[in-house]
């Protein structure tokens, strides 16, 4: 007998497309022959600067240790983090990066009764993890590409259990201030949960915007959640944590999986906290190719979106998937963002100075021959 195995899944993961992520720097070379050491890798928001040596020596250092299980409460790196932001060892969640947290999170608090509000253009795997666990995504319209954050709390209801706000938002690049995400939080009631995503954090500079770890006295229901695969530059280890109040870190712990972080992204984690330079050297290095980027875009008359994270979406029109796929052909990954409803838009992260121009002048010639109808 012939099973329909698409029907045995339950109904939120059959509508469910997979999160397609930047392409990689292998898959392009294998597919069209180039040199993968010449090709320039600008799609997934990864830091240019390669990882620290801190983390580096700590990571090899660890892999002795690979016939052990890890240590499933992550005690050093728990220490460290409670350390660095003043919190307790029981505020916080390890997660395998932190979409697990954020996955593990709407398992907890969201089922097929319940609603999750978040923006339009906002992080992809807000409405994937949704969907999967058949609760009802509720995408609220974008302003100015950002959050509409008075919107989404009147988008609010007696069904939601989750919101999810992206600050800075990936792939607009948008932030808001302090005050503008404290006087959300006022709004929400105290039974919903707000997960306050601040994968790029580390590159706000100035008492303007938000530490969300500051707010969780004040929110109980806030849950922070936080990277290593951005400006930390261990996105391969694949290392996430949330802050929350204790409560909340309990409910999360007994659903993560035990092991979810390995024992070399522990370490490297952990020593790469220590290596402030490597963070001062990442936010100077971004800043830098933030201005280069929005330099050639200028040059070229190319709208983009002002970015407070380490990439930035540029406008390059209807010809956006030919414009993409000429950059590929010469060695260049950008992100393509229809996806998100940005048909006209690619994202592209951050790189080093060299990389930035060659990015910049594939770009012009992309532009050039897509303009010709190639
Ligand atoms: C990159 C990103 C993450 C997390 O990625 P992990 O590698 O899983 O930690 C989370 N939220 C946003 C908005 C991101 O852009």
């Amino acid at each position: 007998m012939a099973v329909d195995y698409q029907s045995l899944a339950v109904k939120g993961v059959q509508a469910l497309s997979p999160y397609q992520p930047g392409k990689p720097i292998d898959e392009l070379a294998r597919e069209l022959g180039l040199n993968p050491a010449e090709i320039v890798k600008l799609a997934s928001n990864e830091n240019p600067l390669g990882p620290s040596d801190k983390a580096m020596a700590a990571a090899r250092k660890a892999l002795e240790e690979m016939c052990l299980y890890p240590d499933g409460n992550g005690f050093d790196l728990k220490q460290a983090l409670a350390a660095r932001f003043g919190v307790a060892m029981n505020q916080i969640t390890l997660g395998n990066g932190s979409n697990d947290t954020l996955e593990v999170i709407a398992r907890c608090f969201a089922s097929e009764q319940s609603e999750v509000v978040f923006s339009q253009y906002a992080f992809a795997v807000y409405p994937i993890v949704t969907q999967a666990i058949g609760a009802k995504g509720v995408s609220v319209p974008a302003k100015d590409w950002g959050h509409d954050l008075d919107a989404m709390a009147e988008a609010v209801t007696e069904r939601t259990r989750l919101v999810f706000v992206a600050n800075p938002n990936n792939p607009t690049g948008t932030v808001h201030t302090a005050a503008a995400i404290e006087a959300f939080l006022d709004k929400i009631p105290a039974n919903v949960i707000v997960v306050l995503d601040e994968a790029y954090c580390e590159y706000l500079v100035g008492d303007e915007y938000p530490d969300g770890v500051a707010l969780l006295n004040r929110y109980p229901n806030l849950i922070v959640c936080r990277t290593f695969s951005k400006a930390w530059g261990l996105a391969a280890l694949r290392v996430g944590y949330s802050i929350s109040s204790p409560a909340i870190a309990d409910i999360l712990n007994r659903v993560r999986q035990p092991f979810n972080v390995d024992t070399v992204a522990l370490a490297a984690a952990t020593a790469v906290l220590e290596d402030e330079a490597y963070l001062v050297k990442a936010r100077e290095v971004n800043a830098a190719g933030l201005r280069q980027l929005a330099e050639g875009f200028e040059r070229m008359a190319l709208p983009y979106i002002p970015s407070f994270g380490n990439f930035i979406a540029v406008e390059v029109g209807d010809a956006a998937q030919a414009i993409y796929q000429a950059l590929l052909a010469r060695g260049v990954i950008v992100r393509p963002v229809a996806g998100y409803g940005m048909p006209q838009h690619l994202r592209v992260s951050v790189g080093l100075p060299d990389e930035n121009e060659r990015f910049l002048a594939a770009l012009a010639e992309a532009l050039t021959s897509a303009g010709q109808g190639a």
